[in-house]
């Protein structure tokens, strides 16, 4: 360390007196590959940068980026960026990036929680960034200040509460399990959203299976212990009750062979299928193999309230309240905003929105140096007819009145950038472009009017969608929002984003595009369900490999690369491990 700290002193003012000389550097680096290695694997460049200085001698201060959150996102940001002109300080609760596909294994013991969480003091010391382990608590977004507090503020001693200003805020802290206000389900209900809570789902269930196997227990007790419901079927949800099913297949009846006999899982869903945001093959064969299994799947039932040892659900179809008794109850069903940034969303004009909604640039709307990404924000689509006027006046250059094939043509690129619904649009239709859809409303004219371009373009808006809540959508936003960052100077001088309609020139970036690579469910039993572009579904225990090699592929390290598939292999050999540790 002393080594590096010196030789970044001596170079930094080597470079300092003699300004060329960096250039020197570069292309011996470019001719010897040892030092590139050398300058890749240490923060050389923002060293330099730190030591810079104006032409009138005072050194340029670098911008501060503050970065809320270590999820899927904000990690992703954080690994892509790249800019020496940042100083990157980094806020969250917790030290490390979790991969949350793997979360629904770690109930069960498939998957132990330390394989698939990666410290993020790794990347703060590769990147020259900075983290402190608390949360924000408060966006001041008048002052550009930011309130936090430590963690752990039931020690003895006591909350750490600091301050801190940015210059841009990024925030991307994710969601929170959303109860709808159901009474009971805070305080009797697990959630599965971070380690600890699956740590105490699996402790739990091995808990249930403890009690139940004790002496002196009716039939009617032993039940009630082994009851396991969950709560939502959505890809979580789902998840984790095929997870738990072969939990007690594979393992139980060996375990706990007495009481296996006495086991239920009950799988609760309040609209009339489960997994409703895939194909509907999926849904199907998920519905049939739960049967099969002997899940017991209610749609069309919601819970109304929970007590310590009672569900009650209200049946749409007769519309009774049901009341059962229960062991375990796992809550999954959608997420919802934090409250500070609820407040944060009211100080800025935002007070009437669900969530917190920013542009197609990831800047939070109305409040113009905070970003916000992931599960937090929703992108705001523009209407292309919220702006056709504009759109048409921009490309009339001759102020005719019409556009001819070369006006069109000339802007129609942008029109594609900046509203990415004509794309998808012209795709659902089975148009080759936007000319011919043109041509469908002005027939074999070549000059158009401005009623004729608002009817062909009339029905595009309808093609808008919000992005799902997914880690991909994250995890993309992270690295688009990095790269226009990373390439932030530049953008500036010479901007490379479509042209501004209502404005003057182009917007400085391309908007952000969501692409989608596929998903899937898991469903038990060594079989999962994918459903991949292009209208692909597969299901079975084909698609189980292809899940094992994508997820192995998408973990963040070779460490934890080796760690999940060494747990894969040892539940292969030796089962799930059934401490109550
Ligand atoms: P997160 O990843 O949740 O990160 C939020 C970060 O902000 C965390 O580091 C948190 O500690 C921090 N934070 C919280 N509060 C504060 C605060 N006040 N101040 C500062 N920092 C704060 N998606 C898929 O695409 N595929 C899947 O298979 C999949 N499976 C899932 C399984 C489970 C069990 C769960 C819970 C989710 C799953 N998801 C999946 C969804 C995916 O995890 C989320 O969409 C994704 O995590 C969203 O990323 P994010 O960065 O917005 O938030
Ligand atoms: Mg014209």
């Amino acid at each position: 360390m002393s080594f590096h700290n010196t030789f970044y002193q001596r170079a930094s003012s080597f470079f300092k007196a003699y300004p060329s000389a960096s250039k020197l550097l570069l292309l011996s680096s470019f001719s010897g590959g040892g030092l590139l290695v050398y300058s890749d694997s240490n923060p050389l460049k923002s060293v330099l940068a730190s030591n810079a200085t104006l032409s009138d001698g005072q050194p340029i201060r670098k911008k501060k980026v503050v970065v809320l959150g270590s999820g899927w996102s904000g990690y992703s940001f954080l690994n892509y960026l790249n800019n020496p002109n940042y100083d990157v300080q980094v806020v969250s609760p917790r030290n490390f990036f979790l991969f949350t596909p793997l979360l629904p294994s770690v109930t069960n013991g498939t998957v132990e929680a330390r394989s698939i969480v990666e410290p993020i003091r790794g990347l703060m010391r590769k990147k020259g960034f900075e983290y402190k382990e608390a949360e924000c608590v408060k966006i001041d977004a008048s002052n550009k200040k930011i309130h936090c507090r430590s963690k752990d503020g039931t020690s003895l001693k006591g909350t750490t509460e600091f301050d801190m200003d940015y210059d841009i805020l990024v925030i991307a802290v994710g969601a929170k399990p959303n109860t709808f206000n159901t009474p009971g389900v805070e305080e009797h209900a697990h959630f599965l959203k971070e380690t600890e809570d699956a740590l105490k789902i699996r402790k739990s269930v091995i808990n249930c299976f403890e009690r139940a196997s004790l002496p002196n227990l009716t039939e009617e007790e032993r039940k009630k212990i082994l009851h396991f419901v969950v709560v939502g079927g959505g890809p979580t949800g789902v998840e984790f009750s095929a997870e738990l099913h072969d939990f007690l297949v594979d393992d139980v009846a060996k375990i706990y062979p007495k009481v296996q006999e006495f086991t239920r899982i009950t799988l609760l869903e309040a609209g009339d299928h489960i997994l409703n945001m895939f194909d509907k093959r999926i849904t199907a064969f998920a519905e049939e193999k739960f049967q099969r299994d002997g899940i017991d799947l209610k749609t069309g039932s919601m819970v109304v309230g929970v007590t310590a040892d009672e569900i009650s659900t209200k049946e749409r179809e007769s519309g009774k309240i049901v009341t059962e008794p229960y062991g375990m109850v796992v809550w999954s069903t959608g997420i919802g905003l934090r409250p500070f940034i609820r407040e944060f969303m009211q100080e800025i004009g935002q007070g009437q929105r669900r969530v917190l909604a920013t542009d197609e640039w990831l800047r939070v709307e109305g409040c113009d140096s905070v970003y916000a990404l992931g599960d937090t924000a929703t992108i705001n689509q523009r209407r292309v007819m919220e702006d056709i006027a504009a759109i048409f006046s921009k490309a009339d250059k001759d102020n005719t009145g019409t556009l001819n094939k070369k006006e069109f043509n000339a802007v129609v690129k942008d029109i594609c950038q900046r509203y990415p619904q004509v794309e998808l649009y012209l795709k659902k239709n089975k148009l080759k472009n936007i000319a011919h859809l043109l041509k469908s409303a002005n027939g074999e004219d070549t000059e158009i009017n401005i009623e004729n371009f608002k009817q062909a373009l009339s029905e595009v808006d309808s093609q808008m969608k919000n992005l799902p809540a997914t880690a991909q959508v994250a995890s993309q936003q992270g690295k688009y929002l990095a790269k226009c960052f990373n390439r932030m100077e530049k953008c500036e001088k010479k901007p490379e984003g479509p042209l501004r309609f209502r404005g003057e020139g182009r917007h400085r970036f391309q908007p952000f595009r969501y692409r989608h690579f596929g998903s899937f469910a898991p469903l038990g039993g060594e079989q999962t369900a994918a459903e991949l572009p292009g209208d692909w579904v597969s299901i079975g225990h084909s698609s189980q490999w292809l899940w094992y090699s994508v997820y192995a592929s998408k973990l963040v390290s070779w460490r934890t690369r080796m760690l999940v598939i060494s747990d894969w292999g040892r539940r292969f050999v030796f089962g799930r491990d059934s401490s109550s540790i």
